[in-house]
């Protein structure tokens, strides 16, 4: 569904009356591409606060030239982990307040903070600020540029993480807060495809939000098997066709879903996506009982039983990969949507709950996308007016595209994700809804 508003604001016309009259004014966004996969422009590192972070090496291996005195920099990095007061502040607002006004368009500001210390409440009061701040300066810096921060203590666990959110691929995510641990994982062999050897699974792939997942991973090479109901078959196959995948037709609500899952996988599987969703749509007052089961069971219900499946089976290999799709519907609400952000909250709860321990016990990571509004058949469906303030009421001015969701998937799933675990990262350009 194109976004003719975005074209009529890349116009003369466009640029003046959006000006005048001060509407939305979206920047279009620059999105990966094997022609142009890196940000155009130096990195700037700066620090605040008395940093142990050994941070130089991670930064020079994102490929961007560092430059500590890049005048238009492409991202900037505020390494603020050793911020342990209300006066180290100052330094933050000393480092960024020169810099924030020439970073260049679709450019990045990552912020850097450490864990909270619960034994230290000056330090938990300072670190705890930065994301207050990181919000509020998304909210400030139009032009396409995103705002995030990370959570880490430990630089080189954090290097796909960094390498996410200093690239084009991280065009739709901002104002997050992503926790890292300090987990090593192992570095692949092919920086470029970094899923070469490994089997990957995404439900719901036929089409939508699903077949751009399923495109993103084969790009990082792993083998993918799209899955969606068998009434879906024509498009699927299409999918597995255009990407070398194979397809597996299977209604998720089965079940026997996860037996038959590893059944058509002997080999066992390393990347799970759980994607296949549905919506139907009603005030609970008008909604009768399967309108409600039936979101709850393909959503949540279905998710939590070929999980478990899986995982009893040992199906999912070590090092294992599981990604869910909440919504940003669970997190703020919609009317309309009771059975839906129900469902959606119970995805966040359940990787919130299992992470810790499929790590500890199967070696496996589990975290989940939240997408906001992503344009696709399910928000064309979508009347005029709530579409449009879905689209609008964001940082970016935009709706995403289903593969800026698909490389978030790509990046829980990249082999040296492994101390990134527990996570539920927004895909919505900083919506307002349920910020
Ligand atoms: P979509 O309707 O375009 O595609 C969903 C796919 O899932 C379809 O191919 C469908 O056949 C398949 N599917 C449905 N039930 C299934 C089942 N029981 N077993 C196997 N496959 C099944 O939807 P989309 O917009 O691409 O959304 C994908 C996911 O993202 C969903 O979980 C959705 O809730 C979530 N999401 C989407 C948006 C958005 O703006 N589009 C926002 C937030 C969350």
């Amino acid at each position: 569904m194109a976004d003719r508003y975005l074209s009529f604001t890349g116009t003369a016309p466009g640029r003046f009356l959006t000006r005048r009259l001060g509407l939305p004014r979206p920047a279009p966004l620059r999105r990966w591409s094997a022609e142009r996969p890196a940000l155009d422009g130096e990195l700037l590192h700066l620090t605040a606060g008395a940093s142990r972070l050994d941070l130089a090496p991670v930064l020079a291996r994102t490929g961007l030239p560092t430059d500590e005195a890049a005048g238009k920099p492409a991202a900037v990095v505020l390494d603020a982990t050793g911020v342990r007061t209300v006066e180290d502040l100052d330094e933050v607002h000393a480092a960024l307040h020169p810099v924030v006004r020439s970073v260049a368009e679709s450019g990045r500001i990552v912020v850097l903070g450490a864990p909270l210390d619960s034994a230290d409440h000056h330090q938990a009061a300072a670190q705890q600020a930065l994301e207050g701040f990181t919000r509020s300066l998304g909210k400030e810096t139009g032009g396409g540029r995103t705002v995030n921060l990370v959570r880490l203590t430990d630089a080189s666990a954090a290097e796909s993480t960094l390498r996410f959110l200093l690239s084009p691929k991280s065009a739709y995510v901002s104002g997050q807060v992503i926790a890292v641990g300090d987990e090593e994982s192992p570095s692949p062999e092919d920086a470029d495809r970094p899923l070469t050897g490994r089997t990957a699974l995404v439900t719901g792939a036929a089409r939508g939000i699903g077949e751009a997942v399923a495109a993103a991973l084969a790009r990082d090479g792993a083998e993918v098997v799209v899955l969606d109901v068998p009434q879906a078959e024509e498009d699927a196959r299409r999918v597995a066709e255009r990407i070398g995948g194979s397809v597996l037709l299977l209604d998720m609500t089965a079940a026997d879903a996860g037996a038959r899952i590893a059944e058509a996988l002997p080999g066992g599987l390393d990347v799970l996506v759980h994607n296949a969703g549905i919506t139907r749509d009603r005030r609970l007052v008008n909604m009768a009982k399967d309108r409600w089961s039936s979101v709850l069971d393909v959503n949540l219900g279905s998710v939590l039983r070929t999980t478990d499946a899986l995982l009893e089976a040992g199906a999912l290999r070590r090092d294992g990969r599981i990604v869910a799709t909440a919504s940003i519907a669970g997190i703020a609400g919609n009317a309309g949507q009771t059975n839906y952000g129900a469902s959606k909250a119970g995805v966040t709860g359940f990787v919130r709950a299992l992470a810790p321990r499929a790590l500890a016990g199967h070696g496996v990571t589990v975290n989940a996308v939240a997408p906001g509004f992503i344009e696709t058949k399910m928000t064309a469906a979508v009347p005029l007016f709530i579409r449009e303030a879905g689209r609008r009421m964001n940082s970016l001015a935009q709706g995403g595209l289903p593969v800026d969701v698909a490389e978030t998937t790509a990046w829980f799933a990249h082999p040296g994700s492994g101390a990134v675990n527990g996570q539920v990262v927004r895909v919505c350009g900083q919506s307002l809804l349920g910020a």
